[in-house]
């Protein structure tokens, strides 16, 4: 009798085409002007009504999960009781998420010119992330969407910047490591990522006023970020520059 074992994993080879990982929130919108405001208070009023804690320490916990772990619901299931599915549905619903969706113009125009796959890859829900898409008008423009319910294993939650997250994600979408390029306005995952040998793109456009102290090279951008942009637009101009590797 053959016993017949499971294939080893290969990495996936790489095409030299481009598969680029865009974050969403400040990266293909600007969540800070509105949503960002609005999410962050549902989220501290759930804790405070989950946890029975005050506003302050709510806030504490806030933004120290997000800080340590990528996302706040990481902190809440791991160390709280908390429903993670109702967290993500109550502080990402919005009534009014057309009034609260502002993004650059002639966007879709913008990533339709960009060759090769475009995933979106971002640590907040998928329907959420779907609504915004579709606000945006470019929702078909990406082949997949992967949101924070997508990147579970069946004992936790994970979120960016987790490596094994983007290995297996990568693994799934049939992509290889080296022909991936992420779009990021989170220098902290694109600093873990970079490790993995991806491109990096740090978008500051849409971040607000108080952009964060880093240290930067002489070429005016950290040592992790391969190439810094203000606006989408300039992703073209990194890969006709070269600052952006295109063998395809
Ligand atoms: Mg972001």
């Amino acid at each position: 009798m053959t016993v017949s074992r499971p294939r080893p994993r290969r990495p996936q080879r790489a095409t030299g085409a481009p598969v680029w990982l865009f974050d969403l929130d400040n990266t293909l919108h600007a969540a800070s002007r509105a949503i960002f405001p609005a999410i962050n208070q549902a989220m501290t009023q759930y804790i405070i009504d989950a946890l029975g804690v005050s506003r302050d320490v709510a806030n504490h916990l806030r933004t120290s999960y997000t800080q340590r772990y990528g996302a706040a619901l990481l902190g809440l299931t791991r160390h709280h009781r908390v429903d993670p599915h109702d967290f993500l549905k109550v502080v990402h619903t919005f009534p009014d998420l057309p009034g609260m969706v502002y993004a650059e113009r002639g966007l879709a125009r913008m990533l339709r010119a960009l060759p090769g796959r475009k995933i979106v890859l971002t640590n907040a829900p998928e329907a959420y992330a779907r609504a915004v898409l579709a606000e945006l008008g470019i929702e078909r423009i990406f082949e997949r969407v992967i949101a924070i319910e997508h990147m579970r294993t069946r004992r936790r939650w994970r979120a960016k910047p987790d490596r094994a997250m983007l290995r297996e994600t990568l693994r799934r979408a049939g992509a290889a490591l080296s022909d991936a390029i992420l779009i990021e306005d989170t220098h902290g995952h694109l600093k873990r990522y970079r490790q993995l040998g991806i491109q990096t793109v740090w978008i500051t456009g849409h971040l607000p006023t108080r952009a964060p102290a880093l240290r930067l090279s002489g070429r005016g951008r950290p040592h992790y970020v391969d190439h810094r942009i203000r606006s989408l637009k300039s992703l073209q101009t990194g890969l006709q520059s070269g600052r952006l590797r295109q063998t395809g």
